[in-house]
């Protein structure tokens, strides 16, 4: 039986590419092989390759001045590959903190340049992120990072600013989650693990003139130029991941694209939101306009019934409750691939928990 499975990370994937993966893991398309034994120059993975680049250049239609790019290290190799690409010398790059990842970015942003913090929320409670009103631009700041959804804390950017300097995105806890106009953004990245597919690659989709003034001697593997002339194939790109990232991108496409799973994804939230309100005993953890889509979090008013609502709950097939370690309390990660139904199995394994023990 597959598990509810709120895991913030990696994090639950559809049930039917799941199952083509199985179907055709030992076989692919009659080769006798698998796709993750096969060159990533060959016939296979390239037409894979070139799939899953236009399948997310029409999810999000990306104009013709952007790159797709499969990278990897995650997003955390980004905090840094970011700055070292587009900070130079006497430059000043603005960062937002909102919480745990903001201040990861900004630590590593630290270590290769000039950083302004432009407004720090990130011990705020309730969580939030900053509105854009309230920051502090730089005149000639090379470029603002903002943190699109904080996994950890619960809270998500509802809209991006016409911001002066190019904006530097980490969404990966709520990429292909609602659709964007991405020429406002100078880069997005995103660690696969979440809405895309396996751990493993970086989806990072950039303006290509952003990658030209790297410093000179930065190695080549660290250059999003690199990439961005090589198609991601300077070096062996993680195939299977990519592959995975296919059928992902696949599937919803074939669910109506991103507003059906923008609508899905506000309609699953704010069933969860609604089932904490309606009562006392629960309580939200993020401020309300900074609500996640992606990520619920909440606390028990009783703080100490926690760790039993997680054990029953995960009795009753609902896995993986728990927050973040360092912030305790509950979150429901319920990404793309999430079922409606088990947010109804879990509002109602809320309400029944509540009546035993409120
Ligand atoms: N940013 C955000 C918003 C995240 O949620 C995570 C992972 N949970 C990271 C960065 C770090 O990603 P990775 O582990 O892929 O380096």
């Amino acid at each position: 039986m597959r598990a509810y499975n709120f895991s913030a990370g990696p994090a639950i994937l559809p049930e039917e590419v799941l199952k083509e993966v199985q179907s055709e893991l030992l076989d692919y398309q009659n080769s006798g092989m698998s796709i993750m034994e096969m060159s990533h120059r060959g016939k296979e993975y390239s037409a894979v390759h070139e799939e899953t680049i236009s399948n997310i250049i029409d999810l999000l239609n990306i104009p013709s001045e952007y790159s797709v790019l499969f990278m990897t290290g995650g997003a955390s190799t980004q905090f840094a590959l970011a700055p070292m690409n587009l900070l130079g010398k006497n430059q000043v790059a603005d960062y937002t903190n909102s919480g745990s990842w903001a201040t990861k970015a900004i630590k590593e942003a630290k270590l290769i340049g000039d950083v302004n913090i432009v407004a720090d929320c990130s011990k705020d409670i309730p969580t939030r992120v900053p509105n854009y009103e309230e920051c502090n631009i730089s005149k000639n700041a090379t470029y603002l990072h903002l943190t699109s959804n904080e996994t950890i804390s619960g809270a998500q950017w509802k809209d991006f600013p016409d911001s002066d300097s190019p904006l530097v995105v980490d969404m990966s806890s709520d990429i292909l989650s609602r659709p964007l106009d991405i020429s406002k953004f100078g880069i997005i990245y995103a660690g696969a693990q979440k809405n895309l597919g396996p751990a493993g690659i970086t989806l990072v989709i950039i303006k290509n003139e952003l990658a030209e003034s790297h410093p000179e001697d930065l190695p080549n593997i660290f250059r999003y130029k690199t990439y961005i002339d090589n198609n991601s194939l300077f070096n062996t790109v993680p195939t299977f991941p990519v592959y995975v990232l296919c059928l992902v991108t696949r599937w919803i496409k074939n669910n109506g694209g991103l507003s059906a799973m923008h609508q899905l994804n506000q309609k699953k939230a704010n069933k969860l939101y609604e089932a904490i309100d309606c009562t006392d005993f629960y309580s939200g953890t993020a401020v309300k306009e900074c609500r996640s889509d992606m990520n619920i979090t909440w606390r028990i008013k009783n703080e100490n019934l926690e760790s039993l609502f997680i054990e029953e709950a995960s009795k009753e097939n609902l896995k993986t409750l728990k927050g973040h370690r360092s912030v305790g309390g509950i979150r429901a990660s319920v990404y793309n691939a999430f079922p409606e139904n088990g947010v109804d199995a879990l509002i109602s394994f809320m309400k029944n928990f509540e009546n035993k023990y409120g």
